[in-house]
């Protein structure tokens, strides 16, 4: 995916951060910490490579392209451990930074050239690879999307907020 799809799913995975923190049960001021967390966390991974300039143009990465940044474990792991171990506003930025983060490499695992899925240095293309980069963005920024509102809404459902506003996207889409 382009760096301008990663930062698109943004929306998506900062409404799947909030609502995972709700389900965890956090505040609703932990779930906004959360929520713009993931929002500016959907590049991090290729960020965090330290891209090489030369002349302008992007020729290395200090790390290598999509190994232990693009690593999934790693990501739960932080989560795990800021969850189990931090005050709940810092827990809150960190799940919903690895949140951001794993949305950047669930978009990036389509690709012929794969993830670490379960090695960090080993990345496993699915059937070999579904689509190239910059491929069929629109529709997975849009299953993104539709995907992290809805678990917001199905998470917030018995609050006067969800309820309201369940109403209110069952109006506009029927
Ligand atoms: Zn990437």
């Amino acid at each position: 995916m382009t760096g301008k799809g990663h930062r698109l799913t943004g929306v998506g995975a900062g409404f799947f951060a909030a609502a995972f923190v709700h389900v965890l049960g956090f505040s609703y001021s932990a779930e906004a910490i959360a929520a713009l967390a993931a929002a500016f966390s959907t590049t991090l991974p290729d960020l965090i490579e330290i891209p090489i300039y030369k002349r302008g143009a992007r020729t290395r990465t200090l790390i290598p392209h999509r190994t232990i940044t693009h690593w999934p474990p790693l990501w739960f792991g932080i989560m795990y451990g800021a969850y189990y171990y931090l005050e709940p506003y810092y827990a809150c930025a960190l799940i919903g930074m690895s949140v951001g983060a794993l949305a950047h490499i669930l978009a990036d695992a389509p690709n012929p050239l794969g993830i670490p899925w379960v090695l960090p240095h080993k990345r496993i293309a699915i059937f070999g690879g579904l689509w190239r980069s910059g491929e069929n963005e629109k529709m997975m920024v849009t299953v993104f999307t539709l995907f992290g509102v809805g678990s917001w809404l199905y998470a917030h459902q018995n609050t006067v907020a969800g309820q309201y506003l369940t109403h209110l996207w069952v109006w506009l889409w029927t």
